[in-house]
């Protein structure tokens, strides 16, 4: 049986917020069976907290924000992504502050501290979103659609007009192992004329060649170059999976993505949770084999 997971004790994580260029402590804790993951604004009196979940999800511009009326959370999607590689189903994150730490612009920062302690499996079992049929969604020259598979599973393009980005595509089985050695380290990027609008505009204060590549109309410009060649790619999959957890359940399908952006993952897993007809929560008797394609092993919840 297949148990949900969290962890054994808490564990900090420091940083700088990317835009306000401020130092910030995030804190994972552990939670009890089917809480879900929470965010707790630790700065405001009362301590509110907001559960990862779709209707949470506020903006979608530049970051995924989410929020409540009384205040507001942004760039949450590198966090979540190592939570949704590291299969962790409850916590709570506690947070003084607006924003999560940048770290290096990659979901290093979180998995690293995530992997200091111990996951540890609860008393119930986990409950999954098991694609049974298709589900497509588009937007404009964009697309996502997930197709039945036993697994997480995603395939993903992107297509920039320069000369160091290009045509970028990446097929991956999601689990830790996946995660940790293509993924995790793969930074978040930007271009320079970019950069220098956000500044002038009070954002990416805290932006630098520490946190992101960051590319000019020809090259990238960081002295240390790229960590893969096809970083780029690698970096809008690890956010796609991030935002993949908004649907409130681990999902199992294989997801094939074209240009995916948070606004468009947003309109996705809105639409994947509106296709009932196309989808089952179910617990796992066994665990997974991701190798020999479909088993049998499923009991309905
Ligand atoms: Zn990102």
């Amino acid at each position: 049986m297949i148990y949900q997971k969290t962890l054994q004790r808490p564990v900090q994580v420091e940083g700088m917020g990317l835009h306000t260029g401020k130092s910030v402590s995030l804190t994972f804790k552990p939670a009890p069976v089917n809480t879900g993951i929470y965010f707790i604004r630790k700065d405001i009196s009362g301590l509110p907290a907001l559960r990862v979940q779709s209707r949470n999800v506020r903006a979608t511009q530049m970051a995924t924000v989410i929020g409540s009326d009384l205040f507001a959370i942004s760039t949450v999607e590198h966090c979540m992504s190592a939570i949704a590689a590291l299969q962790i189903d409850n916590l709570y994150i506690e947070l003084a502050g607006a924003e999560l730490p940048i770290g290096d612009g990659s979901a290093n920062i979180f998995f690293r501290a995530l992997k200091k302690v111990d996951i540890i499996e609860q008393s119930e079992l986990r409950h999954y979103f098991y694609v049974t049929q298709p589900i497509y969604f588009s937007q404009g020259d964009k697309y996502a659609y997930v197709l039945p598979y036993n697994g997480l599973r995603i395939t993903s393009t992107i297509e920039f007009p320069h000369p160091c980005i290009g045509k970028q595509k990446i097929e991956i089985d999601i689990n830790e192992t996946s995660f940790e050695h293509e993924l995790a380290t793969a930074r978040t990027f930007g271009f320079l004329k970019d950069v220098e609008a956000l500044k002038k505009k009070g954002l990416a204060l805290g932006g630098s060649l520490e946190n992101a590549v960051v590319l000019d109309e020809r090259e990238v410009l960081n002295p240390e170059g790229l960590r893969f060649k096809d970083e780029f790619v690698r970096h809008k999959t690890m956010d796609a999976l991030g935002d993949l957890l908004m649907l409130g359940n681990p999902l199992m399908g294989h997801v094939v993505l074209h240009k995916a952006g948070h606004d468009m993952m947003h309109g996705f897993v809105q639409k994947l949770l509106s296709s009932v007809e196309s989808y089952r929560i179910i617990e796992l008797a066994k665990p997974v084999s991701f190798a020999s394609g479909y088993s049998e092993s499923y009991i309905n919840s």
